[in-house]
């Protein structure tokens, strides 16, 4: 199969920097696009994936799964997009299609398991996938999203993981009004499930670990914010909440939250420490709690959140970086200092 020479930026071994690497990226197919990559949002999953925190990296990784950009070229029979349409490409760039849960639109459950972004078998060239620390990527226009028009293109790309992975589950668990709706950690996925949650109407109160991070959390869209670390105040909210979604991307005490849920409410987790927590079991048995994930959303879904996101002007609030300090980016995130989300202006790979 033709392919073509891609600057990219790749990590070589778990315990290298990312550097510039070339990559063969597929010809498009009939049904495939070539999109230029104007924006790539930086998600903690990849320093995750990066530094072989889950396990199972296969190297040289390129990153990046919050792709926004242009169309270039489509295949002949490619129905939903056209040379200079904007697009947009998220943790997924295919999947079985057949399987029950691709056939309820949860590609992201499918029993043959998604073709990743990145890390993934990669069906066309062999080898396996890269993402979008790239100049372009090819990919099937059914896993290809449109970006509606109206919204800032930077602050969109967030949306394809850090959004989707966030509106999911508040939509799944019904969060709405009347609702107690807690958001823990405030990072590129927490800023978005307290935009949302607020956008859905619930009454929302913001978990963190840093004190510096209240004005933020208030402006947001936190009815309250609460620092976790401040016993009292942890203890006032003590059985109240409906639902709880966690977004932290490192070991922390679980059960604090656990004993925060009323009757029948469930902490969500979607932040994916490596290490187990362990659960207090007597958390859940009274009073009726549920302890449960979630993982991104499927794409009729994405293309829900984005065209949500349009009408309710709702982007990542985002710090533009040139890949050449991606590196940096990822230490300044372990440090919890981001406000809220790097997002990678490509044209620096370009320049
Ligand atoms: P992020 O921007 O780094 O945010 C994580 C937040 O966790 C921090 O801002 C911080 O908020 C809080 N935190 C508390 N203790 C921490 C500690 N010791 N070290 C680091 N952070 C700590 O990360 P993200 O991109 O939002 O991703 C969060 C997690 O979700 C990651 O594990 C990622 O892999 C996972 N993820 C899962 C899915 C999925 O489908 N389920 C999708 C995308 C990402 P405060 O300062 O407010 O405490
Ligand atoms: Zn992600
Ligand atoms: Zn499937």
């Amino acid at each position: 199969m033709n392919t073509t020479q891609v600057p990219a930026y790749a990590a070589q071994s778990a315990t290298s920097a990312l550097a510039p690497f070339g990559i063969a990226r597929r010809e498009p197919g009939p049904l495939d696009v070539e999109i230029e990559i104007l924006y790539c949002g930086v998600c903690h999953t990849d320093v995750h994936q990066v530094r072989n925190e889950w396990n199972g990296t296969i190297y040289p990784c390129v990153p990046g799964h919050e792709i926004v950009g242009r169309v270039k070229r489509a295949g002949n029979r490619v129905a939903k997009f056209k040379p200079g349409d904007l697009a947009a490409v998220g943790c997924m760039v295919d999947s079985c299609r057949t399987c029950p849960s691709c056939r309820a639109g949860l590609e992201q459950y499918c029993l043959a398991s998604p073709t990743w972004t990145y890390n993934s078998e990669d069906k066309h060239l062999g080898g396996h996938t890269f993402g979008g620390y790239s100049t372009k990527i090819i990919v099937d226009e059914a896993f290809a999203l449109r970006v509606p028009a109206g919204l800032d293109l930077a602050g969109t790309a967030p949306l394809l993981c850090a959004g989707i992975t966030t509106y999911s589950p508040l939509r799944h668990w019904k969060v709405g009004p009347g609702q107690k709706v807690g958001v823990v950690g405030l990072g590129g996925l927490g800023h978005m499930a307290v935009k949302f949650a607020r956008a859905f109407g619930a009454h929302v109160v913001l978990f963190t670990t840093s004190p510096g991070k209240i004005a933020d959390g208030l402006r947001l869209g936190a009815h309250e914010v609460v620092v976790s670390k401040d016993a009292d105040a942890m203890k006032k909210h003590q059985g109240s909440f409906n639902f709880i979604l966690d977004a932290v991307a490192a070991q922390h005490d679980i059960n604090a939250y656990l004993s925060l849920l009323k009757l029948d409410g469930t902490l969500t987790l979607v932040g994916a420490p490596p290490q187990p927590l362990p659960v207090a079991v007597f958390n859940l048995l009274a009073p009726r709690r549920s302890f449960a994930g979630s993982c991104i959303g499927g794409i009729a879904e994405t293309q829900e959140m984005l065209d949500f996101c349009a009408v309710h002007g709702i982007v990542s609030d985002i710090e533009v970086i040139p890949i050449q300090k991606i590196n940096e980016a990822y230490d300044r995130m372990l440090k919890q200092d981001v406000r809220y989300r790097f997002v990678i202006d490509m044209a620096s790979l370009k320049s």
